[in-house]
């Protein structure tokens, strides 16, 4: 047994998101969709600052690096030539007697783990959606939903390259959705079937493949570390040979110790040439990379972090959530970093009489060119406190009758508990500094 310690149950996190808004199931007043989830309105801005930071430390902080968003649907031949059609597969067992459903690769026996029985042998399950475009559902028609949002980057390489002029090595980074039809989904948003990636392809010289296969791991490594993921539940695994997908030399799984143990979060693989040679191959396009210096054309290799928006943002649910002693109660604390925290300021006005919620709502106004504000004016500070503190609002602002005198506010520390008496005028100026990442 491993000695660490997941912050919290799954149970909780899931109640948690209920109760708050974070993560609804889908569909659920129709009893919902088995592995399908909605971001309410505290998850869609978690979410999205988990992409954005990503897109922040990906993109924006490098020079080598571009964005692209690819449409979903793609030619199908697409996936013959990337190897999905023939091999994007899992092995799938039915239980004989309960006939329930499982990974032949996830069980540890020969039986079914349900109910004891007896297992068919296994068969190649294709994880891709098909689905019809146009009107009529014959075959000339089937398109599938991507798997990946890496093949909308390779069949994009000489579109990026001319248009951009970029010299290797360079990457293109992409957020957005991939659909796998899973045999077995579950635990919560860890594995769906409709979820969502953020992908890199770093494209090198072929020989140099290995040392920025390396430089990927500790910068991707580092990032999870940075915005606040605590260093024992975050662990490297290599692949193992058997492992390894078709196109890849060499893979790297990011992994955080979830409620159920060590599970990935992210995949950096090296995947050759593999893709690129493949895509010239069915079709017919010369696709490659003419280096000046050394008067050459050849086809780049290609070095993939590839990472779950979903799983990730999980991750930083779970490992901000902390019950901590308070009086005779528990304070429920999300310590989430502040670049991830749905709203960055809620501003708490200690009455709702004027002229105290003119002031408020001024504030209010103020700070919401910037940043995410909640307004909470109803019940005592304390518990108007905890609320916040559940949903992770790094500041609290609160605005009292001596705010009208002394034209000050108090800002109370979400982690310290701290409060500090600042200048109503200084107030944009002090969140700015405090909320800098
Ligand atoms: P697993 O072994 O868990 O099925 P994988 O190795 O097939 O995952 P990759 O193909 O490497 O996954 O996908 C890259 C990333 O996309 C994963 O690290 C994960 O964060 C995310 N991802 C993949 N499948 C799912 C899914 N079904 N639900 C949510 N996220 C997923």
């Amino acid at each position: 047994m491993s000695e660490i310690q997941a912050t919290t149950t799954m149970d909780k996190i899931v109640s948690l998101s209920k109760r708050r808004g974070f993560i609804f199931q889908s569909s659920e007043i129709y009893g919902g969709l088995n592995s399908c989830w909605d971001y309410g309105p505290l998850g869609v801005e978690l979410k999205n600052n988990v992409k954005q930071a990503w897109r922040r430390k990906v993109i924006q902080e490098r020079d080598d690096m571009v964005g692209l968003d690819a449409s979903i649907l793609m030619h199908p031949r697409v996936w013959e030539a990337s190897g999905h059609v023939a091999g994007f597969t899992d092995p799938l067992v039915d239980c004989k007697v309960c006939k329930q459903r499982f990974r032949a690769d996830h069980l540890e026996g020969d039986k079914c783990p349900a109910c004891g029985g007896e297992l068919t042998e296994a068969r190649q399950f294709n994880l891709m959606f098909k689905t019809f475009m146009g009107p009529v559902e014959d075959n000339a028609a089937v398109v599938y939903l991507r798997p990946e949002t890496a093949q909308g980057i390779f069949v994009n390489f000489n579109n990026v390259q001319t248009t951009t002029r970029m010299k290797l090595p360079f990457g293109i980074a992409q957020v957005g959705k991939s659909f796998r039809n899973e045999i077995t989904p579950g635990n919560f948003t860890f594995r769906t079937r409709e979820f969502e990636q953020m992908e890199i392809e770093y494209f090198v010289k072929p020989g140099t493949d290995e040392q920025y296969h390396k430089e990927w791991i500790d910068r991707r490594f580092q990032w999870y570390l940075d915005l606040g993921i605590t260093k024992e539940r975050l662990r490297l695994r290599e692949h193992a040979a058997d492992e390894l997908a078709h196109y890849a030399k060499g893979c790297f799984d990011i992994e955080y110790y979830f409620p159920m143990g060590w599970s990935e979060l992210e995949g950096i693989a090296n995947r050759t040439d593999f893709d690129l040679k493949r895509h010239a191959e069915y079709s017919g396009q010369r696709i490659d990379y003419f280096d000046q210096e050394a008067n050459e054309h050849y086809v780049p290799y290609v070095i993939e972090p590839s990472a779950g928006a979903d799983r990730g943002t999980l991750a930083f649910l779970l490992d901000a959530y902390h019950e901590e002693p308070d009086k005779d109660e528990v304070r429920v604390v999300l310590k989430l970093h502040r670049a991830l925290a749905p709203y960055k300021v809620a501003i708490l006005p200690l009455s709702k009489k004027e002229p105290l919620v003119a002031v408020a709502k001024e504030i209010e106004q103020e700070l919401r060119k910037y940043w995410m504000v909640d307004y909470d004016d109803s019940k005592a500070i304390g518990r108007r406190y905890r609320r916040q503190d559940e949903i992770g609002t790094p500041y609290c602002v609160t605005i009292d009758f001596q705010s009208l005198e002394d034209k000050a506010v108090t800002v109370r520390d979400r982690d310290t508990m701290e409060q500090e008496r600042i200048p109503m005028a200084e107030l944009s100026k002090y969140l700015w500094e405090k909320l800098a990442w």
